[in-house]
């Protein structure tokens, strides 16, 4: 991590070793309980297929998409679900996988839906934290980074569609 004139950056070595110290330690913790991995896109797409394959083990996987942002970069806080689950998560062990979290409220509603669903366990895992943002009282259990309140694009992220391709992860000018 670092900043490059005042510009924050996320080089993509420092992703890759991260990624693998996160799976890791969600291996110690999951192995033989067979998790199902939930990825939110569309911006936790690379991170979770990075992840996934950092994981030597036994897993599934599937994706929920929600909107959040839109076209804009100030949070509604609404959650709008546009493509659900499709495997139960009644007596799994789910893993959230988020690509940022940011106010908090995206996540909380997430956790509240799958939650309800009775999962045996629930945990979440995000790439990037902005806690100084948060606006509700949740926490990721796996953290790969804890970043600075700015807007961030690359590896899955994005503004207006763009940049999410980026190998690394940089802060957009506003
Ligand atoms: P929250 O509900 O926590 O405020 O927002 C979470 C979502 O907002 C993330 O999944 C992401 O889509 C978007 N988001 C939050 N911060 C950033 C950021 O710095 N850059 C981008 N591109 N999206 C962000």
């Amino acid at each position: 991590m670092k900043e490059k004139g005042s510009l924050f950056l996320i080089e993509e070595e420092r992703i890759k070793k991260r990624i693998k110290e996160m799976a890791e330690e969600i291996k110690k913790d999951y192995e033989g309980k067979n998790p199902l991995f939930v990825g939110i896109l569309k911006g936790a797409f690379i991170f979770m297929a990075d992840l996934v394959r950092a994981l030597d083990m036994d897993l599934e996987i599937d994706f929920l998409a929600v909107s959040s942002y839109g076209k804009f970069t100030e949070t509604t806080g609404e959650v709008e679900i546009l493509k659900d689950l499709q495997i139960p998560v009644k007596g799994r062990h789910v893993v959230i996988v988020e690509d940022i979290v940011d106010t908090g409220l995206t996540l909380k509603y997430i956790k509240d839906m799958i939650q309800s669903r009775g999962p045996l366990s629930l945990k979440i895992c995000a790439l990037l934290d902005k806690k100084e943002r948060r606006r509700v009282d949740i926490d990721a259990d796996y953290v790969g980074f804890s970043v600075p309140d700015r807007f961030l694009v690359g590896y899955g992220l994005d503004v207006a569609e763009k940049y999410r391709n980026l190998p690394y992860i940089k802060e957009i000018e506003g």
